[in-house]
């Protein structure tokens, strides 16, 4: 079984950073990436706010950046899902496709994946006029009627892409104020006529063809009861995340929502395991303070093995 000093199981900013930190360290480094490096900031259309790029950056150069940053480190890449992690602190064993590794630590930074809305039919819907990337999936609906669900950061970032693309936007939220930045609530309020708020509602129910797709869907104000119909080819859910754990031990200790609680230095309840990045316990979750996690649990996993060789 080959040895190594670290997993890093993710390879959005959390992973990429920590994994340039350990090499820099001169740890012996094996990343998952899974399907392909970068993370969410994949499916970002623009960041406006990581520093040092005052006039934006799109998600896929920032991500290839990252990218190049591994380039000519030494480290291994593995393109596998992680499926579980056991043992201890310097000794894990981490199995990911026909293989096992054995690793000192592991640094946990698998993101978080979008909550579904849990109405009848949207499964059978995906990618037949439900989505959970505009990015991705906008592009269908260009001079269409669509519909955003949800009022934090991704939903108002979403909607303000979608009215680049779509004939109008339908943003829908069960409450009367929005929790995203209120940068995105002014550029949006500045599109009032391609962009109307439906507000203090919720998706009670999506209309399907069974050609066409999607329809339209049935929206209930949750404050009078009345419903209303809104004919849209495109739902675009964004109601939040949910943390990917799923491969580690029930030990490694969680919040009510699942997120890996850490303590200042990524470390999680179980020795030897750090988290980084969405995937743990946080107030603000941004491509930067993922970066910042990062290098935090990897000079926290470097400490932890100069100890345990000392
Ligand atoms: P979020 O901030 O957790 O917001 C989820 C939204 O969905 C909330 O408005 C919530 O309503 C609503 N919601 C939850 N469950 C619902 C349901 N069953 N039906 C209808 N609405 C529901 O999630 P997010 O927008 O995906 O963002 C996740 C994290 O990434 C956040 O920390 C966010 O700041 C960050 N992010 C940052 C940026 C940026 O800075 N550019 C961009 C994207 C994401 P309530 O408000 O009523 O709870």
């Amino acid at each position: 079984m080959s040895t190594f000093d670290a997993a890093i199981i993710g390879s959005g900013p959390a992973g990429i950073t920590a994994a340039l930190y350990l090499v820099r360290s001169g740890c012996s480094v094996i990343l998952f990436e899974n399907l392909a490096a970068g993370g969410q900031i994949l499916q970002t259309e623009v960041l406006e706010n990581y520093p040092g790029f005052p006039k934006g950056i799109k998600g896929y150069e920032l991500a290839d950046f990252f990218v190049a940053h591994l380039e000519g480190l030494k480290l291994t890449r593995s393109r596998d899902a992680v499926e579980s992690v056991r043992g201890q602190i310097g000794a894990f064993t981490v199995k990911a496709g026909d293989a096992e590794y054995s690793c000192r630590t592991v640094v946990v930074c698998t993101g978080a994946k979008h909550r579904t809305l849990g109405v009848e039919g949207e499964d059978r819907l995906q990618g037949r006029g439900v989505s959970y990337c505009a990015l991705c999936d906008g592009n269908f609906y260009r001079d269409q009627p669509v519909a955003v669900v949800g009022g934090g950061n991704s939903a108002l970032e979403e909607s303000l892409y979608l009215a680049k693309i779509a004939r109008k936007v339908y943003l829908i939220h069960r409450r009367d104020s929005f929790r995203g930045a209120q940068v995105y609530q002014e550029k949006l309020a500045a599109l009032s006529g391609k962009v109307e708020l439906v507000l203090d509602s919720v998706v009670d129910q999506l209309q399907a063809d069974l050609i066409a797709g999607l329809t339209g869907v049935v929206v209930r104000n949750v404050k009078t009861g009345e419903k209303r119909e809104l004919k849209v080819n495109g739902l675009f859910v964004y109601v939040g995340m949910e943390p990917r754990v799923d491969f580690l031990p029930p030990e490694v200790e969680r919040d009510p929502r699942g997120f890996l609680i850490t303590d200042t230095e990524m470390r999680t309840s179980v020795p030897g395991i750090f988290a980084a990045g969405d995937v743990r316990s946080k107030l603000c979750r941004q491509a930067v303070t993922a970066a910042g996690d990062g290098a935090t649990a990897a000079q926290a996993a470097f400490v932890l093995m100069e100890q345990l060789h000392a």
